[in-house]
This record gives structure tokens, sequence and C-alpha cells, in this order.
């Protein structure tokens, strides 16, 4: 992937992400573009990262293997009219990193039969710790399927999904996720303090126990459930708790959050 010419185009928050993150792997900065029509991003891209910046990106594009379009969903269709024509004697590879927006509807826009990978990120991506799904339309080969696998691998996990229709699902479940972590972490801040503990330590410990948790089931060979029973001993305090959130029918609470997601994911394609 070091031989590839990558252009953003759209320098906001997750282009960020994802440059610090490939400069981060040994990606040469010289082997990136951006480009903005805001001034102030395209300095904070040259600045903190050292790599070129254009505010034309037709100019910024020349010469590109490929495109990372991470401008917001509702600029998406603009932009890909505006790149269509200038796309077709390269064909570089495509990716997209904007949510909701169907490949099929995206590659339309951008004239057809693009080689194009739609993206489903999250935003720990912006501290290097995302989750993201990826689909490939069937003009995407497999060199272009690794190279897109290892860019956004730069941001954390990648895994891919082949039927386009579980992206409502993968946006249920990590592009929404990280807030029902937040607020998880926060009912148990509130609730520690309103067990007697001083703000400041309820919240260190209630973040520090969810990282905790999480990287002890990340690395573990162990299924989350087993993890669970093994802290949970017999007419201890940790099974007075879990058996206090099954009786308020927690899982079925967080299915419905899900199902709720996922209707409005595809509600709002
Ligand atoms: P952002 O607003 O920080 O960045 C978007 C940038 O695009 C802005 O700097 C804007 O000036 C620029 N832009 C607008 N129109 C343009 C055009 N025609 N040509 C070039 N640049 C243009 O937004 P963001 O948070 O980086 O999000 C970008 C995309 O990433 C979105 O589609 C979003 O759905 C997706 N995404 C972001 C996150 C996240 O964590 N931030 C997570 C998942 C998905």
């Amino acid at each position: 992937m070091n031989e590839s010419q990558l252009c953003f185009i759209g320098a906001g928050n997750m282009a960020r992400s994802l440059i610090g993150g490939l400069l981060a792997d040994g990606f040469p900065a010289d082997r990136i573009r951006a480009s903005d029509p805001d001034a102030g991003q395209r300095e904070a891209v040259a600045q903190r990262f050292g790599v070129q910046v254009f505010a034309d990106n037709a100019e910024a594009l020349a010469g590109a293997h490929v495109l990372i379009l991470a401008v917001k969903p509702q600029g998406l269709a603009a932009l890909a009219r505006e790149l269509a024509p200038q796309l077709d004697a390269a064909n570089p590879l495509l990716i997209s990193v904007a949510a909701g927006i169907r490949a099929s509807d995206l590659d339309r826009w951008l004239g057809g039969n693009r080689p194009l990978v739609r993206c489903m990120p999250n935003t720990p991506a912006l501290v290097q710790s995302g989750a993201t799904a990826l689909y490939a339309t069937a003009a995407v080969n497999d060199a272009q399927r690794n190279l897109a696998e290892s860019i956004l691998r730069a941001v954390g996990l990648t895994l891919w999904v082949e039927d386009e229709t579980q992206m409502d699902a993968v946006t249920a479940l990590s592009g929404s996720g990280p807030a029902y972590f937040f607020l998880m972490i926060e009912a148990m801040q509130q609730a520690g303090t309103d067990l007697g503990l001083p703000a400041d330590t309820a919240r260190l410990l209630a973040l520090q126990t969810a990282f905790g948790a999480a990287r002890m089931a990340l690395e573990s060979e162990d299924p989350p459930g087993r993890l669970r029973e093994r802290v949970t001993s017999p007419g201890g305090t940790t099974e007075r708790a879990l058996a206090a959130l099954e009786d308020g029918g927690f899982r079925a609470l967080v299915a419905r959050a899900m199902q709720a997601a996922q209707a409005r994911s595809r509600e709002l394609a």
C-alpha cells in the first residue's frame, strides 16, 4: 500500500483520524493529499501532518489511486456528481465513510460501475480504537479490497459485510454503540455518587471498569457470558446486581434500542 497515492476529499475529523493513524503506521506523508474548501481545516491538516492540501478537489485528486470521501453525508451527492467526470481516465478506488449513504446511490451519482467501498466507522476511530464494517461493490478487485482494509485498519478493527443491507444492523451495533456505553458509564457514575462516592472517584472507577472489562473480553478466549459467570459468586454482590438488571429487562431493552436504531438507519438511507 506504500506505493499508493491517497487523496482525502474533506479534511475534517474523520479524515484527520485516518491520516493520523496512517502516519502512525508508517505510511509516508508525501503520498497523502487532502482537499477542503475551508482554509482553517486545510491549515490544521497541513500543520499537524505535513501533508499537501488543496482548495480545489480536481487538483488534489490528480494522480491519486484512492479517493477517500470524508465529507458529511448530506454533501456527498453534490460532491460525487462534481467528481464523476474527473474519474474516467484513472478510475481510482473510492472509499466512502459517510454514514447511511448506500453504495448503489453513491455509485449512480459517480456515473456507475465504480470500484467503491462503503465503510461504517464509529467515533472511537478518533482515538484509533474504532470498529469499521466495509462493503465493496462488484467493481472492486482483491488488491483494492486489501488496500481499503489497510487504510481503515489505521483507526481500529475492520471487517467485511457481503450484504449491504447488514450495514443497518452494523449502524445499530457499532455505529451508534459507543453512545450506549457512554450512557452505561454515566448511569454507573451517577449511581456510584448516589451511593456516597465523590463524583471524581465514581467517574474514574466507572471509566476504568468499562475499559478493563472490554479489554479483558477482547483478550480472553472465553465468551463474555463465561467471564461474567466467573465473577459472579453464588450469594455474592455481583449476583444480586445482575439479578436486578435481568429483572428490569436489561437484555430486552438493549434489543429494543438496537431494533429502533436499525429501523431509523433504514429510514434515513
Ligand atoms: P467534518 O465536518 O469534521 O468534516 C467534513 C469536512 O468536509 C469539512 O472540513 C468540510 O469543510 C469538508 N467539505 C465539505 N464539502 C466538501 C467538498 N465538496 N469537497 C471537499 N471537502 C468538503 O465531518 P466528519 O466528522 O469528519 O465526518 C465525515 C464523514 O465521516 C461523514 O460522512 C460521517 O458520516 C462519517 N463518519 C464520521 C464519524 C466520526 O467519528 N466523526 C464516524 C462515522 C462516520
